[in-house]
């Protein structure tokens, strides 16, 4: 008997939705930021077992769609919502239970909700405990469990609630694959990671990182992308003085990248003035969104 699904995580940003994906998957290939929305795509990853496929999908988190850009990443959330067998509702032990409540009471699930209570480690025990009572008198709170995804602690009782609540069936996915996205794809979001590390404010928001060319060399692997942000001045900023900064990014990012590929990276980075991309949807679609 096999068992396989579809398992999608929702949250408030920075609830940690991408640091669980990878806990329970062992890769690193959400990215990860203290500031919110850096996941504007939806990642599937795959979790293959003795027994079972689970497809993990990190969502963006939810929130309310101020640009079209939001918009988009709110449609991503509702398609996941589709097509899940298990609904993993995720929220930090220090958010406000009752804001929490309202955000997953609207998203009206039916079937299988685990609603997950993270970052246990910075929490004491009566804290959850008190979490825990709150919710365990809603719809959607009949099984609660409570994890730190970054300890990796008590992940491994998620995963067995999970297996619990699988469908039987054959898996979707050859059970060799990590994930349905290319590593195109994941290089551009290790580029973005960087530009949530080394530039501050609003910028990040405002940029987002299209790979022109992915080419696997014999010897490595040969990447141009293109920073693409909304006004000059701050084309400005990711150039720095004399281009240190896009120096900076770029030697940054070719590590991240050196060591998600396991392999040697030829990285080439350019800025690009797209003004107001975020509202366009000609460039949304050519950026992927
Ligand atoms: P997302 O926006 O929901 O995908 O959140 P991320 O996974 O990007 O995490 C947001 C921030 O919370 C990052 O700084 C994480 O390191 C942090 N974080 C995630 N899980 C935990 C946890 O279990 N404990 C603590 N202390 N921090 C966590
Ligand atoms: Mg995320």
């Amino acid at each position: 008997m096999f068992k396989s699904g579809f398992v999608n995580i929702f949250g408030r940003p920075n609830a940690g939705k991408s640091t669980l994906l990878n806990a329970l998957t062992g890769e690193k290939l959400a990215i990860i930021s203290p500031k919110v929305q850096t996941t504007r795509h939806r990642i599937k990853s795959f979790l293959n077992g003795e027994g079972y496929q689970i497809i993990l999908s990190d969502t963006p988190g939810i929130i309310d769609p101020e640009y079209k850009l939001h918009e988009k990443m709110m449609k991503a959330v509702k398609s996941s919502l589709e097509d899940a067998d298990v609904a993993i509702l995720l929220a930090d032990v220090y958010d406000d239970p009752e804001k929490m409540d309202k955000v997953f009471t609207d998203l009206h699930l039916k079937g299988n909700v685990i609603l997950v209570l993270n970052k246990i480690d910075k929490a004491n025990a009566e804290r959850v405990e008190q979490v825990k009572a709150f919710f365990s008198t809603r719809p959607y709170g009949k099984e609660i469990i409570a994890i730190s995804a970054l300890k990796n602690r008590h992940t491994g009782d998620l995963l067995k609630s999970i297996l619990e609540k699988l469908p039987e069936g054959e898996p979707f996915y050859d059970t060799d694959d990590m994930t349905d996205l290319p590593q195109r794809f994941f290089a551009g979001e290790l580029i973005r990671e960087r530009i949530y590390e080394l530039f501050e404010q609003e910028l990040p928001y405002h940029t987002t990182v299209v790979v022109r060319e992915f080419q696997e060399k014999t010897s490595l692997t040969k990447i141009i992308a293109d920073i693409v942000v909304n006004r000059e001045s701050q084309k400005g900023i990711v150039l720095g003085e004399k281009g240190s900064m896009i120096k900076k990014l770029g030697t940054l990012s070719r590590i991240s990248l050196e060591e998600f590929l396991g392999r040697k990276v030829f990285l080439e980075l350019f800025v690009k003035v797209r003004p107001k991309w975020r509202e366009n949807d000609i460039f949304l679609k050519e950026y992927g969104y």
